[in-house]
């Protein structure tokens, strides 16, 4: 019998998903407020429905793919929570701040649903072409029944342990990741001012200690490295606003957990000085301008 998963939130992440598991073999129930973001569901092969609770009613499983923690909590407990028939398992795929999570997770399971968080790494093109990486939170019962659905929309899914580690294993991942652009940028910066050509920096450094990820998969400098969206004048791949937006969940995390993240703290400083420059919707490795002073 075909599995039927309820789907609220096809934007630009969550259509893609959406048509992947159309393509796997599920049947969608679709839910957005935008008509235009249903609309493309639709023509995927999803049947549109007029509420959340429509499309969580008589599923087997319900996906989340929202904007934020707030959009979450209501869409589940105005309407999720009262519409699924008993033993429905329940996606959060949006990337949120982790007491949110968990306590949306707890409120499930309080009412007697299964619930995972299930963040992703990967953009558009990843969700599009069912290659994202999900970390999931939550019990093992929970995670055993998500990893097919999770599956079916990316390459790899990873039990990050209970409810809440999903979206802190994302956080943390993305803070490193802020800090070691902004250090890589840093020191390209600071190489070219000393004389140093950044082919032969990146030559000498990606085979040395200071290489990462976004020296070597991503590098800040056009024309430098593989492809990347510093070579589309930083156009596409992961806007500044994103990385934004997951800097501040994970100082807010670190707050509330009480870890220092210094770095954590200035990627997120400078961050929001891109972001006041106007280059939001730019790819993040734009960093590279503000530190060589463009
Ligand atoms: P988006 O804004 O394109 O999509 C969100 C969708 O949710 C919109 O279509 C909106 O209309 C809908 N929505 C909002 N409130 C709703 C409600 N109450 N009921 C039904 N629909 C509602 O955002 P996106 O880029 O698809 O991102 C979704 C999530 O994925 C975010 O949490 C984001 O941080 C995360 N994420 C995004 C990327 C990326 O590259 N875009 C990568 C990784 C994770």
């Amino acid at each position: 019998m075909t599995s039927t998963i309820g789907f609220i939130g096809l934007g630009n992440m969550g259509g893609g998903m959406a048509a992947n598991l159309l393509k796997n073999g599920y049947a969608v129930r679709a839910f957005d407020l935008s008509e235009d973001a249903l609309r493309r569901a639709v023509e995927a092969g999803a049947t549109a429905c007029a509420s959340a609770a429509e499309a969580a009613a008589g599923v087997d499983a319900v996906v989340t793919m929202l904007p934020a923690g707030a959009h979450v909590e209501s869409v589940y407990s105005d309407a999720v929570f009262g519409a699924a028939a008993p033993g429905t398992l329940f996606l959060d795929c949006s990337t949120i701040d982790v007491a949110t999570a968990r306590r949306v997770i707890d409120a499930a399971e309080a009412r007697g649903f299964a619930m995972v968080d299930a963040p992703v790494s990967g953009g558009i093109a990843a969700a599009a072409g069912g290659t994202l990486t999900f970390m999931a939170g939550g019990s093992d019962q929970a995670f055993a029944r998500a990893q097919p659905i999770l599956s079916a929309m990316g390459k790899a899914v990873i039990h990050a342990g209970a409810a809440g580690n999903g979206q802190a294993a994302k956080i943390c991942n993305n803070m490193l990741l802020g800090a070691t652009m902004v250090a890589t940028c840093e020191a390209f910066a600071m190489a070219q001012k000393l004389g140093l050509d950044p082919q032969t920096f990146y030559d000498i450094s990606s085979v040395s200690s200071g290489q990462s990820w976004s020296m070597t998969s991503y590098c800040p400098v056009p024309g430098v490295g593989p492809q990347s969206p510093s070579d589309n004048d930083y156009q596409g791949g992961f806007a500044v606003a994103l990385m934004l937006k997951d800097l501040k969940l994970a100082t807010q995390a670190a707050a509330q957990a009480g870890a220092s993240v210094p770095m954590g703290n200035a990627a997120e400083a400078l961050y929001q000085l891109l972001a006041n420059r106007g280059e939001g919707e730019r790819d993040f490795s734009v960093m590279m301008k503000l530190l060589q002073g463009n």
